[in-house]
């Protein structure tokens, strides 16, 4: 199941991304402050009640057009978050009150068929009934007020908001097969390589399962194993939504990858690395996610024998945080290459639920401390006493260590390295957790 997502809608300014950072604050796993990681996130996972869900701060979302007038922007985010989100938050300032911008928001959101939530943040004084009532006139129900920065009401406000998500419906995809979210930005290939996939010998579509209303999912077997392939550029195709709506698609993006095992991030060769292919990775990467690196149109390159190790050097400096991921080099055209996908795909699915023993762990852990001890700090030295893997899907560690300040990056890094040249984890980020231990 996907996690439901609650979208922040509002004027630049208001309180989102105070709010945002206060309902998923202190929650970020450790891979995630390596270098090359995008830093302004706009999405997190949060949880209330024993709920978990995406918050995502719509304010920050790319919609591609800075040229175009604020209003215009803000008329796309609250489209986006009526399309994607399971409920949203619109949030209005109660020091200035209502605006035009608020009005024409408001509007929008009006029509939408999801809870909206009318969150009037900056009242620090809930006895100044007029600083929001005045919102009631906006005609989306009650003004919830709220100060993001002080932390007032905003445990009421996540009571309504985890309320009104969607039940989850126990509706489980089939848990053998392994999911695929095939992801990447418009025009890419994504929807050629689908078909071209299913296309192939030896792949026989069994059935086509309900579909979600973000992706068209297609079942299918090959050579007795089980897929099932999330297909987000199949909504467009399939004509149910249109090219403006899928460009800035990035919750649909998120909800197909949170339900995969294993993602295919879909570059266009032809093109290169754009930032937009970066900021896709990246909810991969972070989402603890198998991925391969499909490089499409090969068959535009002029090439030789060397353009695809260049190729593989530039893909690794711009997006460094996935080098674990493998690339392959193909065209949905010609089909080159095409078979050897599924390939990669049982190959880093297997990867991503390795589980090393204990012991085997803590005999690396002590080798790679005698070969290389970390650098001392201060005059004191980080020592590892000890290491398990306590998940898979990605491979979760937690090290005990005798000071947490001590274990810096660099040294993480290292570990990292020694750990995947000795057991592999292809395809698959790693997770570091670190918990002291005097
Ligand atoms: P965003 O542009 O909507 O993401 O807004 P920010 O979260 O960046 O906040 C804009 C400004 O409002 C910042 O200076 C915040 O410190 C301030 N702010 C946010 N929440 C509150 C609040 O609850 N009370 C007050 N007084 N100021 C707030
Ligand atoms: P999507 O938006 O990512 O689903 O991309 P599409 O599958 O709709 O493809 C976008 C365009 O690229 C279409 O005109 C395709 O015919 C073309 N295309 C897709 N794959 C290839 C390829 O491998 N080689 C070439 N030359 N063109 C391709």
């Amino acid at each position: 199941m996907a996690k439901p997502i609650v979208a922040i809608v509002g004027r630049p300014n208001v309180g989102k991304s105070t709010l945002f950072n206060r309902l998923t604050g202190g929650r970020v796993a450790i891979v995630e402050d390596q270098p090359g990681v995008t830093r302004d996130r706009l999405y997190r996972d949060a949880n209330w009640l024993e709920r978990e869900f995406t918050v995502v701060d719509t304010g920050g979302l790319d919609f591609g057009d800075r040229d175009n007038p604020f209003s215009a922007i803000i008329h796309k985010q609250a489209e986006a978050a009526m399309e994607e989100a399971d409920v949203i938050m619109f949030m209005v300032d109660g020091r200035s009150g209502i605006t035009a911008d608020d009005e024409a928001v408001a509007t929008i959101l009006r029509k939408a068929k999801k809870p909206v939530f009318l969150v009037v943040n900056k009242i620090e004084d809930f006895s100044q009934k007029e600083r929001y009532f005045d919102f009631y006139s906006l005609g989306l129900g009650d003004p919830i007020p709220i100060s993001a920065s002080h932390g007032m009401n905003t445990g009421d406000l996540l009571d309504a908001v985890v309320a009104a998500l969607p039940e989850n419906n126990g509706e489980e995809d089939d848990p053998d097969a392994i999911k695929i979210a095939v992801i990447g930005r418009p025009n890419v290939g994504k929807s050629s390589l689908v078909n071209a996939i299913l296309g192939q010998e030896r792949v026989i579509v069994s059935d086509i399962p309900g579909t979600t209303r973000d992706a068209i999912d297609t079942a299918f077997d090959r050579d007795g194993k089980r897929y099932i392939l999330i297909d987000t550029a199949g909504m467009r195709r399939k004509g149910r939504i249109d090219e403006a709506v899928e460009r800035y698609s990035v919750m649909r993006s998120l909800r197909a990858i949170d339900r995969s095992d294993v993602v295919l991030m879909v570059i266009d060769a032809s093109q290169g690395v754009t930032e937009q292919d970066k900021k896709i990775a990246g909810y991969a990467h972070e989402a603890g996610k198998a991925c391969v690196l499909v490089l499409n149109k090969w068959d535009l390159v002029p090439k030789d024998e060397k353009t695809m190790n260049r190729f593989d050097k530039v893909v690794r400096s711009e997006m460094g945080f996935l080098a674990y991921a493998p690339t392959i080099y193909v065209s949905a055209l010609t089909k080159q290459r095409l078979p050897k996908i599924l390939e990669l795909v049982d190959f880093v699915a297997e990867q991503a639920t390795r589980r090393i023993s204990t012991s085997v762990l803590n005999e690396l852990l002590a080798d790679i401390q005698r070969v290389t001890p970390a650098p001392t700090d201060r005059g004191r030295r980080l020592k590892i006493l000890f290491v398990t893997q306590t998940a898979v899907k990605p491979p979760t560690f937690v090290f005990f260590v005798n000071d947490e300040d001590l274990f810096h990056f660099s040294y993480r890094r290292h570990v990292e390295n020694r750990f995947r040249e000795t057991f592999g984890f292809e395809g698959v980020p790693m997770r570091f957790f670190i918990r002291q231990r005097e």
